[in-house]
């Protein structure tokens, strides 16, 4: 199993090598910047530098970045859009640079004009970002939601639909978030759970497009459409469905990340919890 967790990557991008290490991932995932914030700085060249040295000297494979949470590349608002792919092509930028192959990133919500709207904006948004982004190399995850409020991706279909409607189908990956689509309907509880639920997303989207999972047990419950991450085994989902996925030889070449609560004190128990499920 590839198994990792969100890290820190303040103080610079190389600390977030650092954070891993120190908890023994095979992977992370980080923000390449502050996540509620429109501007950033770029990273410094001593910094880049830095972080190649670190990388490479460690034994972390991939490092997957998440898209900040005022992304919303569905917004029908102009302002806002233009932001969105703003920041968007800017991060995509640096993962080219860094030699990141992943971008996770939500559906966005589509404010009240409707799912049919917001999909076809977040159609648009990538087709243009992949023709006007020099990033040959990375790939989009489109993350399951649990689908708060106005919120996409909280059915298979629309993340189906979206890489279906680009002009660039290849481009696409998903990462399934254990909580969101748990909290969205779809049941992960027992071992016949799993297998309708991980059946369903074949059927829809292809298990070949599952490239990484989020790991969070729920604080939410079933069909809550809330998105509220536990630590694992203490939530609604419970530690059968976390077994499932990690002893399932489908994905074991498939990066595992948590993004439990705490992550400075509880990342390690997280992770211990985890090891213990892989028989
Ligand atoms: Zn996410
Ligand atoms: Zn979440």
């Amino acid at each position: 199993m590839i198994l990792g967790a969100h890290v820190s990557a303040s103080g610079g991008l190389h600390n977030a090598i650092k954070n891993g290490e120190e908890l023994h991932c095979d992977t992370i995932q980080i923000f390449l910047r502050n996540p509620n914030r429109w501007q950033a700085k770029p990273p410094t060249a001593a910094i880049i530098e830095k972080f190649r040295d670190a990388w490479t000297a460690s034994p972390i494979g991939d490092v997957i970045v998440h898209d900040i949470h005022l992304s919303n590349l569905a917004s029908p608002k102009t302002e806002v859009l233009e932001k969105s792919r703003q920041q968007f092509q800017e991060q995509m930028e640096l993962a080219h640079v860094l030699d990141l192959r992943y971008i996770v990133t939500h559906l966005g919500a589509h404010l009240n004009e409707g799912e049919a709207f917001g999909l076809k904006q977040l159609g648009e948004s990538f087709d243009f970002l992949f023709e006007n982004v020099e990033a040959p190399d990375v790939t989009i995850l489109l993350e399951t939601t649990a689908g708060q409020g106005t919120n996409l991706g909280y059915c298979f279909e629309h993340l189906r639909d979206v890489i279906g409607m680009s002009k660039y189908p290849e481009r696409f990956g998903v990462c399934l978030d254990t909580c969101h689509v748990f909290a969205a309907g779809y049941d992960l509880r027992t071992e016949a759970d799993c297998e309708t639920t991980f059946n369903r997303f074949d059927d829809i989207i292809g298990l070949t497009r599952l490239q990484a999972f989020h790991l969070n047990d729920a604080k939410s419950t079933y069909q809550s459409r809330v998105d509220r991450h536990e630590h694992i085994g203490d939530g609604n989902i419970g530690a059968t469905a976390f077994a499932y996925i990690l002893n399932d030889s489908r994905f074991a070449e498939v990066p595992l990340i948590i993004e439990t609560p705490q992550m400075e004190t509880m990342h390690e128990t997280n992770l211990a919890t985890l090891r213990k499920l892989k028989s």
